[in-house]
């Protein structure tokens, strides 16, 4: 059980996916995904606090949110290429969904809860900001309301169900490290992964809706799939990939990556190849898009590098983040 307390601020990380193979869409929509996600130290912070004489307007919480300090995001908000105002501020906030569901579970009625984001991860880039503060809500709100009922907190499995229910992503920002993610990428089997891989992200100024990505993978697979009658499974994560990535090998790493959303996103956002070419130039061992895009990642041969290559992208007046993975997933970081 844990300690009664008024506040608790957790942080979860966010993604890119190194493999992301997509097959057809079941008639409900949903493609499904054979990935290798990994958890780089870029992290989002959510600070819960317990508000009793909150009004009970919008379900009994609030949500506000600022640029992590001193982040690269923080510098992109002020001058005006990322805007805050793309984070949702009212019930459609993953971090008030997430909270409002670990409410539910413990089957207590809202006690008037303030959430508050700290987000150091660009909005719409494909690197899983959203799922990250859903993940980081159901803990902090986990470890709040275990306190405040003097319950025991819910375990692991059922934050992940209730993660799952709020994005494909939120399990595994929920697990960290490194893992093969199936169905929508809510299964997850985790994978050896020392940290010590280094990537470089450069977000975009535009976002990319992760539904368009998909919309235009499915024009692009419609005919070939029409020809053949047949809808297409992912491919496998190949084990060449799990074996570099299990000895931290960042060139064999470089030769297995590969993801199925890069094509789609670069039909709607033509740029992002000519960009992906000059990191490789700068001299990155392999760059892609992450996720659904449009931030690009790049695999850098050592931390060294990956900050030799963030500057060589800053020089040029783009925003470029040095992070480094497999890292944890979701914590509690402070009590109050
Ligand atoms: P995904 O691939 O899951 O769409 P992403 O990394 O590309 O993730 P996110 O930063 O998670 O993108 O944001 C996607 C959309 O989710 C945003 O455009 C926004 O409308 C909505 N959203 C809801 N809650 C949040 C949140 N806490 N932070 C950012 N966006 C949020």
């Amino acid at each position: 059980m844990t300690a009664a307390c008024r506040r608790v601020t957790a942080s979860a990380p966010a993604k890119t996916n190194l493999v992301l193979h997509v097959g057809s869409p079941s008639p409900d929509g949903y493609h499904p995904l054979e990935t290798l996600f990994v958890a780089v130290d870029l992290r989002e912070t959510v600070t819960v606090t317990l508000d009793p004489a909150l009004a009970r307007r919008d379900a009994g919480i609030t949500v506000t949110v600022e640029p992590a300090p001193g982040s690269e995001y923080a510098r992109m908000v002020a001058e005006g290429s990322a805007r805050l105002a793309d984070v949702p501020l009212d019930a459609g906030n993953l971090a008030v969904r997430a909270a409002l569901a670990v409410c539910e579970a413990f089957g207590a009625p809202v006690p008037g809860l303030r959430v508050h984001l700290r987000k150091a991860v660009p909005v719409a880039g494909g690197m899983g900001g959203g799922s990250a503060d859903a993940a980081a809500a159901l803990v902090a709100v986990n470890d709040l309301l275990a306190g405040h009922l003097g319950a025991a907190p819910l375990p692991a499995e059922r934050l992940a169900r209730l993660g799952a229910a709020l994005g494909a992503d939120v399990p595994f920002m929920l697990l960290g490290g490194a893992a093969i993610g199936r169905g929508t990428g809510t299964e997850l089997t985790a994978v050896p992964g020392p940290s010590g891989l280094h990537f470089v992200f450069v977000p975009q100024d535009q976002g990319l809706s992760t539904p368009a990505v998909y919309r235009q993978w499915d024009a692009e697979h419609t005919v070939a799939n029409a020809a053949s009658g047949t809808g297409s499974a992912p491919d496998p994560v190949p084990a060449e990939a799990l074996e570099a990535l299990a000895v931290g090998d960042p060139e064999r790493l470089a030769a297995r990556v590969r993801n199925d959303l890069q094509a789609p996103a670069i039909r709607l956002l033509p740029e992002l190849e000519g960009l992906l070419n000059h990191g490789v130039d700068l001299g990155a061992l392999a760059g892609w898009v992450s996720g659904s895009g449009p931030t690009l990642c790049f695999l850098a041969a050592s931390g060294t590098a990956a900050r030799n290559l963030a500057g060589q992208f800053a020089h040029e007046r783009r925003h470029a983040l040095a992070v480094a993975g497999p890292v944890p997933g979701a914590r509690v970081e402070a009590r109050g």
